[in-house]
């Protein structure tokens, strides 16, 4: 196996720099879709265009049972200059593959040309080539158009590249690992009035600031401290001069939690303390909680199978199965809370870190993300 892949090298890094000379934002990865269906169609897998827009689905089937599996990769770039010096640096001004989804494309697809020559699984495969990751929530859309009623997915994994982590070393857990983050907003109105007379008016600044105060209880005497959540308040806006007492305050900011559990609690109590505080002081008040991406959160038997492959392609002394949860959030979550799963790093070496200017994926490690999944699909199927 790692003959036949080290054999396929030359040219994944190659197809690796041409996708990260020419970055495409969420939904607009036209070439780059075009790119994954014009591979998968030579390799003889069958091809489905136009998920999620820009988004490319191939099936591979061998043998005869009706088993089927999927394996994702991301696809978009972000809105970045590139910094980095390196050969293949992005043409096009101000966007880059700052967070090595062109690593995870060539990849998979080193990956689905392997699969389609061996076949030595008995199944089907589902590569599930996904649009906008970076905040445009691709995998969303892939759900609400059908993917899981079009295909008989039993479960889904993905891998992603972590910078920090030893250049092909793996890290996953069971349960939670990665964060849901949400929005809130909170107006308070109260009575604008002479700075002078503030018995005359509702001042909203001080209500606000009450506020503020009080969320941060939430977290800190509500919340076990066994859980781990976020709340912070990154915007306060009132006002506009010395001598007035203004009507009104706005309030912004974003959680995050690792559990579905945590995050129905949040928002509740925020709802209660903003609610009780407005209130005590009579001011009126609005409360807006806008949900992000939900937490990603593994499944205990196909965590089991991913730290498997891991240890069969790293060794398992490069496999850690308890790495601590990140507060960060990835839209692969959508796919978990319909189909049992796995999300997966995979160490980029220590280098730089993803969403900076210098970043660039490791084109060493695209051996041995090849041959993860192949591994997930030989125990997931058979061999
Ligand atoms: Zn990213
Ligand atoms: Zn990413």
């Amino acid at each position: 196996m790692k003959k036949t892949i080290s054999s396929y090298l030359p040219e994944l890094i190659a197809l690796r720099h041409d996708l990260h000379r020419h970055p495409e934002l969420g939904f607009e990865e036209t070439r780059t879709a075009r790119i994954i269906a014009d591979r998968l169609h030579d390799m003889g897998v069958e091809v489905h265009t136009g998920w999620a827009k820009t988004g490319v689905i191939g099936v591979l089937r061998a043998g005869t049972t009706e088993r089927t599996i999927a394996l994702r990769a991301d696809m978009d770039a972000l809105p970045i200059r590139e910094k980095g010096e390196v050969d293949h640096a992005s043409v096009r001004e101000g966007l880059m593959h700052a967070c090595g989804h062109d690593g995870h494309l060539a990849m998979l697809l080193g990956a689905a040309r392997y699969l389609a020559k061996t076949r030595r699984f008995d199944g089907t495969v589902v590569f599930v080539f996904q649009p906008a990751e970076e905040g445009g929530g691709g995998a969303r859309l892939l759900v609400e158009e059908g993917l899981f009623d079009r295909f008989p997915i039993e479960a889904v994994y993905g891998m992603h590249n972590r910078s920090g982590l030893e250049a092909g070393a793996f890290a996953l857990r069971t349960g939670p690992v990665m964060a849901a983050t949400d929005n809130f907003e909170i107006v308070i109105r109260g009575l604008g009035t002479h700075a002078a007379l503030p018995h005359t008016g509702t001042d909203p600044i001080i209500v606000g600031a009450e506020v503020v105060t009080a969320l941060q209880t939430i977290v800190s005497r509500e919340i076990s401290a066994l859980d781990h959540a976020v709340i912070s308040v990154t915007l306060f806006q009132s006002g506009t001069t010395w001598n007035v007492i203004p009507d009104a305050a706005v309030l912004r900011g974003c959680t995050r939690m690792q559990t579905p559990e945590v995050r129905e609690q949040i928002k509740g109590a925020m709802e209660r303390v903003v609610a009780g505080v407005c209130g005590a002081h009579g001011a009126e008040h609005t409360f807006e909680y806008l949900p992000g991406y939900p937490p990603t959160v593994n499944t205990e038997r196909e965590a089991a199978i991913a730290a498997e492959a891991a240890r069969a392609v790293a060794g398992p002394g490069r496999v850690q199965t308890e790495v601590p949860p990140l507060m960060a959030s990835e839209d692969f979550s959508y796919f978990l809370e319909n189909v049992p799963g796995c999300y997966v790093f995979i160490g980029n070496g220590f280098h730089t870190m993803s969403h900076r200017s210098d970043y660039d994926f490791n084109d060493d490690i695209i051996g041995p993300g090849v041959e993860f999944w192949v591994r997930i699909v030989e125990l997931e199927l058979g061999g």
